[in-house]
């Protein structure tokens, strides 16, 4: 009867896909093939150009036009080796996504032949029409250009379809008055914004000339995974990435019997098949390992240079989703699918290096290593407490406030774990505990070294929204869908701005005759007392951190994106980001106003979507239902069920009917107020609507129901 099946479901895995995907055992022949490498150029270039190119390179300045035609030859003739036949500036626009115009290396003869070409000139800049892009009011109607320009410390690739290939380049997207319209160009300006200010701080602690300093990123990335027999039968998933029906099935994760369990075939072979393919696009992915809910999995690269690593994510969502469908799948990357089960995130594991590779944030075993490891951590710490605000607009989303303080995820709340060894250490500090200044070891701990701190495995502690991993920080609030861009361009931004504070700090203490023990030992504890309510080691998910934090230690409680997003522009923000160039008054403006219209549209459609379903899909399966029990005599059973049915679509009818009147208003004409009628009236109005449908569909015989389950989506692998 169903015109969608279960067996069918189960079975609808082309083998045939799997047999070109067989991993190549040399991992090294794969490794980055399909990626334009330094190595390769080299090759390809003569030593000169090369060597201009390096500069260029280390330098971040735009290419000499004088080698630019002659690079881009060496772009063109590798990429059509590796089969491409066509080029795209492949930028990041403000949807969070990316963005890709191809444009083929053909160029006509003039006499009925093409040769192909690749200039220079299109190398370094092209020019997409910008109308199509989300601009925030950046870009005035009457300019709709904008221009795309070469990143080239993020490398060249190429990406494959069942056709053919494409040549990448990486791009910086901008409008022709110099505002960024992307989310690449805050976090390369957030970069240097770092460097810049930890650079002279790490030569008050001896770092050698030529040090630099840049942010390293890993992010794990959340998904489920279903049949894609269900997916496109289901008119919410495909318009809105999640269910707005769904009665809870039988079983959901209670067992916990998912998480690291067994990898299903299927889905082990389409992990492996993307693994693959993300190799040769020269991204480490390491680990992959079944999730806590039902059908959710997880896949983590090696970290990287923060700029390459958002990159890489981005590209490893599309692996993931394209992926998928060769083996019958749908990868669904939305923060909450499905409701009553854990939802998805994507944890930012974020720490500083030097070019030589030296973690900032690794305590080391040496007690000159310690105490530079004490001086970034509070900085960290003061950061955090200071700017708690960015760090949750950074994100906020319509599809993250399903998560958020939702007791699977960290709560709205920003907070800072240190684990119980490093509070340990930070509060002997501040006491002075363990002996007096430098004479008594290291900061007066008593010992002349830190004792070493664990490395927490993955989900210890899986509340606190802010957690040290014992090298490195895991910011574990950010969504599954959303580009790392953001969230990473603020941790840099707002560590830059704590790090020259307390560097001028310790550059004023130095001159002033202080030994570097003793001053650094100085700042931390003042730091560390500053700003220790956001220190919280505890359970996230309690009512009691929720008071405390709130009223006890005045933390912000930012519960929804409307809450958060307001504040975005707030003259400590605006401030803070214009000191370090990271984003003019305008563009943080412009970014509010986009996190605004996309907050609106996106309910607006979740309003829509649930209207048309419970219209013509829900109502009417209840309806032909109870046609069928009217005409199937009176018996007790046959009035029972009558009644339970005809209860439920009667209330279903009615919220329909409200939450259409609330699709029908506006709240008003600023997008603001839009925001905030789909949050105040719409969300609301869409809950009472599922609520009603859900208690149909516990009722209505499964032959009548129009759509997969929860109970077929989560369950048949
Ligand atoms: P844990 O088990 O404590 O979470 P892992 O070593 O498994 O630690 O790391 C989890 C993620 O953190 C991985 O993506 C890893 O590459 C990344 N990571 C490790 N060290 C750093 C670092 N210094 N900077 C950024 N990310 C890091
Ligand atoms: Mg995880």
């Amino acid at each position: 009867n169903h015109d969608f099946d279960v067996i069918s479901a189960a079975r609808n895995w082309r083998t045939d896909a799997v047999d070109t995907a067989t991993p190549d055992q040399i991992i090294s022949s794969v490794y980055a093939s399909d990626v334009l490498t330094l190595e390769q150029l080299k090759a390809r270039l003569s030593k000169p150009t090369f060597k201009s190119l390096q500069a260029t390179l280390e330098r971040g300045a735009t290419l000499d036009p004088s080698i630019a035609d002659t690079v881009a030859l060496a772009m063109k003739t590798w990429a059509m080796e590796k089969g491409a036949t066509h080029y795209t500036h492949w930028f990041h626009p403000l949807t969070g996504s990316t963005a890709e115009k191809h444009d083929s290396f053909v160029s006509p003869n003039g006499d009925g032949s093409a040769i192909a070409t690749f200039s220079g000139k299109e190398l370094i800049q092209a020019e997409p029409d910008a109308s199509s892009f989300p601009s925030g009011g950046l870009r005035a109607t009457f300019e709709a250009r904008g221009y795309t320009a070469w990143d080239a410390s993020s490398p060249a690739f190429i990406m494959r379809h069942a056709n053919g290939a494409t040549l990448c380049i990486p791009t910086a997207f901008a409008s022709w008055t110099g505002e960024a319209l992307d989310t690449k160009t805050p976090l390369l300006r957030s970069v240097e914004a770092l460097n810049k200010a930890v650079t002279p701080a790490l030569k008050l602690f001896g770092a050698s000339e030529g040090t630099r300093v840049s942010s390293t990123l890993g992010a794990e990335q959340e998904y489920f995974l279903i049949a894609e027999e269900y997916y496109y039968r289901r008119p919410d998933l495909v318009m809105t990435g999640r269910t707005l029906f769904g009665a809870q099935p039988p079983r959901g994760q209670e067992l916990e019997d998912h998480y690291f369990g067994a990898i299903p075939d299927r889905v082990l072979s389409y992990m492996t098949d993307a693994e693959q393919q993300l190799y040769a696009l020269g991204i480490p992915v390491k680990t992959r390992h079944n999730e806590v809910a039902p059908g959710q999995f997880e896949i983590a690269p090696i970290f990287e240079d923060s700029n390459i690593a958002a990159d890489h994510q981005q590209l490893t969502m599309q692996v993931l989703r394209n992926t998928a469908r060769k083996y019958g799948l749908v990868a669904l990357l939305h923060e909450k699918p499905f409701a009553g089960v854990n939802g998805s995130g994507k944890h930012c594991n974020w720490s500083m290096s030097t070019n030589a590779g030296e973690n900032l944030l690794e305590p080391g075993d040496t007690p000159h290593e310690n105490l530079q490891f004490l001086f970034f951590t509070s900085a960290v710490i003061k950061a955090v407490d200071e700017h708690q605000d960015l760090l949750r607009i950074s994100v906020a989303s319509a599809s993250n406030d399903h998560r958020l303080g939702a007791n699977e995820a960290p709560p709205a709340i920003i907070s800072i774990f240190l684990g119980s060894e490093l509070s340990d250490i930070f509060d002997r500090l501040e006491s002075g505990q363990g002996g007096r200044g430098a004479e008594a070891g290291l900061l007066g701990l008593g010992t002349s070294v830190l004792p070493p701190l664990p490395r927490h495995a993955g989900d210890r502690n899986r509340t606190s929204p802010f957690a040290f991993t014992g090298n490195k920080f895991e910011f574990r609030a950010a969504g599954s869908s959303q580009s790392i861009s953001f969230p990473i361009t603020v941790l840099n931004t707002i560590v830059a701005d704590a790090v020259s504070a307390l560097a001028a700090e310790l550059k004023a203490k130095l001159e002033g005759g202080a030994d570097l023990n003793s001053a650094v030992a100085d700042i931390v504890k003042a730091t560390y007392s500053a700003h220790k309510r956001i220190v919280f080691n505890g359970d996230g998910y309690s009512d009691e951190w929720h008071q405390e934090a709130e009223h006890g230690r005045k933390l912000l409680n930012l519960r929804t994106t409307l809450d958060a997003v307001h504040h975005l522009t707030d003259a400590k923000n605006g401030a803070l980001f214009e000191k370090f160039k990271v984003l003019s008054d305008r563009e943080l403006a412009a970014r509010q106003e986009i996190m605004y219209d996309i907050y609106f549209k996106t309910v607006n459609i979740e309003g829509e979507t649930t209207e048309y379903m419970a219209r013509t899909m829900i109502l009417p399966a209840a309806v032909k239902y109870l046609s069928e029990l009217h005409a199937a005599g009176s018996s007790k059973a046959v009035k029972g069920v009558a009644a339970e049915v005809e209860a439920a679509a009667d209330e279903l009818f009615d919220a329909v009917q409200a939450l259409s009147a609330q699709n029908t208003a506006t709240g008003g004409d600023e997008v603001h107020e839009k925001a905030h009628h789909m949050r105040d009236q719409v969300l609301p109005a869409m809950t009472a609507v599922r609520k009603a449908a859900d208690k149909l569909e516990k009722v209505v015989a499964e032959q009548h129901w129009p759509l997969p389950t929860y109970r077929q989506m989560l369950f048949v692998k």
